[in-house]
């Protein structure tokens, strides 16, 4: 006697159609986002409708205002370094990046300076404590810039007290604005040649 076909649980059938629903979707989807990249391949379109990806460098997200971007060393009126090494910063960072070498200042008013102040962005998390325990307003994430993507030299990404300074400068005579405009012409730059410049050799002036 031939063996009666059993039937399909109802267990089985919400499972089949659940896969073939997915199955669909996924193809679905697959379709319309190789459509979409072949398009963008021909230039034919910018950027997918569909994929929230941010193609960085070539958009940015507006970062929100009080963005933690990369650091720099204040300076006074006078243009002095601001900094008394008095190692705050170094004491509250968590991931104990922030290397200070202090000297005795000229000024008999002014205690110290640091003679090397030096910030290892591999191991900094941005999570801005330095800048909440100075004192004296010396250190600040206010550059509205990241970290570069793709440092040529392992080296860059210790950054010593004559960069940190540079980016107080360089905010002061172009604005953030421009300074971060520069910072992704260098980005691109990066993605295109794999090559390093500084930003300010994108600043006219
Ligand atoms: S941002 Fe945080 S981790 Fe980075 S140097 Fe400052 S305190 Fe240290
Ligand atoms: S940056 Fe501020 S907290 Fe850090 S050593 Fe200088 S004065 Fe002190």
């Amino acid at each position: 006697m031939p063996k009666k076909q059993q039937d399909i649980s109802a267990v089985d059938k919400v499972f089949i159609i659940s896969a073939i629903k997915g199955i669909t979707k996924l193809l679905i989807r697959f379709l319309r986002n190789l459509k979409e990249a072949v398009l963008i391949e021909l230039k034919l379109k910018k950027r997918s409708d569909h994929v929230v990806t941010v193609q960085y460098p070539d958009e940015i997200q507006e970062y929100p205002l009080r963005y933690r971007g990369r650091h720099r060393l204040t300076l006074d009126d006078e243009g002095n370094i601001k900094c008394t090494s008095c190692f705050l910063c170094a004491t509250a960072c968590p991931a104990k990046c922030i290397y200070i070498e202090p000297a005795q200042h000229p000024e008999p008013g002014v205690e110290k300076f640091p003679h090397r102040y030096e910030i290892d962005t591999l191991l900094c998390i941005y999570c801005g404590f330095c800048v909440e325990a100075c004192p004296v307003d010396a250190i600040r994430m206010d550059t509205g810039i990241h970290p570069d993507v793709y440092p040529s030299n392992p080296n860059n990404f210790i950054e010593d007290k004559e960069v940190l300074l540079r980016r107080s400068l360089l905010l002061k005579k172009f604005g953030r604005e421009k300074i971060v405009e520069a910072h992704l012409k260098k980005m691109k730059e990066y993605e295109q040649n794999k090559i390093f410049f500084e930003v300010n050799d994108y600043i006219n002036g």
